[in-house]
């Protein structure tokens, strides 16, 4: 290491260290708790008010590129228009999703969160007081891609579903404990590629039975519609 690069990693080190006194340290513990539980209040809020409206509601959380939309394009071709359907999508920026989805006939909203990498109960709930909610028996959300942040927020629908794929590496589930513990569904997608890939799907399976005995693992390729129906199983749909 050169000599500036050095200082400037000492600086760095006392400047992280300052900041880490007790007084600051205990600040922001205590506002994340405050912001954590307030969001724990609004959630459980629209899970009532979903359930009143006999709406049946799921949440699909999963890193950028693992298939939700495209996982939601094949559940809303098999579901609209037998079924009144509300996707609720959340990205950083975009409408590129919402979009893709709307195609099939399913209703959706975008959520743009700017800087923000996921979906809180916050945004869910501005939604819900705003939609009539007796027009829909079913509501989506797809959170914004990314596998951290939404274990943070839980949003008040009835199952959280959690979405790799093969092509992330069979790691993926054993790097993520905290997501799995909260799920209730885990999907593999793409499985069209495992073997080409190589990845190890019975090791991605036993690590989440392992993570969270209670979760359901299914399997899936939204590309060919394999595994889609016992989705659907699973779901309760
Ligand atoms: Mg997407």
């Amino acid at each position: 290491m050169v000599k500036e690069e050095k200082e400037y990693s000492r600086v760095m080190e006392l400047e992280s260290r300052k900041l880490a006194t007790d007084v600051n340290r205990d600040e922001v513990i205590r506002t994340q708790k405050q912001v954590g539980n307030q969001n724990d209040i609004i959630a459980e809020n629209i899970q009532s008010k979903l359930k009143r409206n006999n709406i049946k509601s799921f949440d699909f959380v999963g890193a950028i590129g693992a298939g939700k939309t495209f996982l939601l394009e094949r559940l809303s071709e098999k579901l609209v228009p037998e079924n009144n359907v509300l996707v609720i999508c959340g990205d950083i920026t975009t409408r590129v999703d919402a979009d893709r989805i709307q195609k099939k006939e399913a209703d959706t909203i975008q959520i743009n969160t700017g800087r923000e990498c996921a979906l809180n109960a916050y945004h869910i709930d501005k939604i819900i007081k705003n939609v009539e909610l007796q027009k829909y028996n079913i509501v989506f959300v797809e959170n914004v891609g990314n596998l951290i942040c939404p274990s943070e927020f839980i949003l008040g629908m009835d199952k959280r579903i959690t979405v790799v794929s093969t092509t992330e590496g069979e790691w993926v589930i054993e790097k993520h404990p905290l997501l799995f513990k909260m799920s209730d569904i885990a999907i593999i997608n793409k499985i069209d590629l495992a073997e080409r890939l190589g990845t190890n799907i019975d090791k991605m399976i036993a690590d989440a039975k392992k993570i969270n005995p209670n979760i359901k693992v299914v399997l899936t390729s939204a590309k060919t519609g394999e595994g889609v129906d016992e989705l659907m199983r699973e779901m309760g749909l």
